[in-house]
């Protein structure tokens, strides 16, 4: 079959790879631990589901405006004053089907053939797989451990040239879990005040999974403001994965370029999910808040888990749900099978068709000496997982 070339120039998202392959040995009657998830294993709270029931029976049914509803466009500026001290007008939010087709529209809004996408890394998957399907050239920046994953001033400044078009981050950082401060952000922004030809993605969907204080986005630099767009939804931070509710905010330029693009992809998000958007956006944080704190327990615990396993190491993630441990000492030994494990891949895949416990390969995210154990499952199952990843590592010889 002769397809295009398009599909060529980007792979599959190794995390969505994972779920899948566990699904299938789930399917097969195996026990499968699964540490690769990259939601929450809670339930969308309570208030959101009455209002999305209620918009079924009022006939929330007909297309929506391609940018959103109005009024949920109202509540995500409200929302951003509130939370964030940012101001932003209804013209300036594009409402999408998921954080992710927001990142796609953007790219697809900003980045053209040749142009260069500065994207500090470990990285989430998806930003360097678009920009290829944009025809952007991807320019890695490898931020350290020493650095808490973070990209400094003078690796941002180095990595900027003429043809530098876009730089693309998330704070917190999937898979890292890194949080940049609000002195760390100005420091960046000072750098970007020299570069007025570079925008700023910056993926906040993350905002409420944070462990050590207050959000900070480098939108509130009035100076970066005309370049930033914020990417943000409802996935993470209210349960809401399954939903498909992402924005931006930005622009207007971008915002426009965004609806045009959306309009001939997919039009205006699902009308009874922008209408449960309004209810989580608007009503109580409580919700948000308890399932924030289990995943601080979860998150003390288990980095505790990591250091109790020889060899391997990890930053403690301010936020997120994911640690993102090294195992490269691992490498180059051999399974009970014979099999050798020569990376993260080798060894995410022995997890699995072994030990069946599922983690996600840090090649995915662009290191390849880490693998991602997500802490978004339950304690018990944690503790599961760990057992069976310690077990498999001390059987490598
Ligand atoms: N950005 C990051 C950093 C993510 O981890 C994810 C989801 N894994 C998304 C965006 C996309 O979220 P959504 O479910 O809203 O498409």
């Amino acid at each position: 079959m002769h397809l295009s070339s398009l599909l060529t120039r980007f792979n599959e998202p190794e995390t969505l790879k994972m779920a899948k392959l566990g699904r299938e040995l789930k399917a097969k009657g195996i026990d499968i631990t699964d540490l690769s998830l990259g939601e929450p294993d809670f339930d969308t709270p309570d208030h959101i589901k009455e209002a999305a029931k209620r918009a079924i029976d009022e006939n929330y049914s007909h297309y929506t405006p391609v940018a959103g509803y109005l009024d949920l466009r109202e509540a995500i500026c409200g929302k951003l004053l509130r939370e964030n001290g940012l101001e932003y007008k209804p013209d300036q939010v594009v409402v999408s089907t998921g954080a992710k087709q927001s990142i796609a529209n953007t790219v697809l809004a900003i980045v053209d053939a040749g142009d260069e996408v500065i994207i500090p890394t470990p990285y989430w998957v998806t930003y360097s797989e678009i920009v290829k399907l944009a025809g952007g050239i991807v320019r890695l920046v490898k931020t350290t451990f020493e650095h808490g994953y973070k990209i400094t001033p003078e690796e941002l400044e180095a990595s900027i040239n003429d043809k530098t078009k876009l730089f693309m981050f998330s704070t917190p950082c999937n898979p890292t879990g890194a949080v940049y401060s609000k002195e760390e952000l100005a420091a960046l922004a000072d750098v970007f005040r020299k570069y007025p030809h570079v925008f700023i993605m910056s993926d906040e969907i993350y905002e409420h999974i944070n462990f050590t204080g207050k959000h900070e986005s480098i939108a509130q630099f009035d100076f970066l403001k005309e370049r930033v767009i914020i990417i943000n939804g409802l996935s993470k931070g209210y349960a809401m994965t399954g939903w498909r509710l992402g924005f931006i905010a930005g622009p207007v330029e971008i915002a426009k370029a965004c609806d045009k693009i959306q309009g001939q992809f997919t039009s205006g998000a699902n009308a009874v999910t922008q209408r449960a958007a309004i209810a989580a956006l608007t009503g109580p944080m409580e919700p948000t808040h308890a399932m924030v704190e289990k995943f601080r327990e979860r998150r003390d615990k288990v980095v505790i888990l990591v250091s109790e396993i020889p060899g391997i190491s990890c930053t403690v993630p301010p936020g997120a749900f994911y640690v993102f441990p090294e195992v490269k000492s691992y490498f180059g030994k051999s399974t009970p099978a014979g099999e050798v494990i020569n990376n993260a891949d080798d060894l995410c895949m022995y997890f699995l068709n072994t030990a069946h416990v599922s983690a996600v390969t840090g090649k995915a995210f662009g290191e390849p000496n880490c693998i991602r154990i997500s802490f978004a499952n339950s304690t018990a199952n944690i503790e599961k997982g760990f057992a069976k990843i310690k077990q498999a590592l001390a059987n490598l010889k």
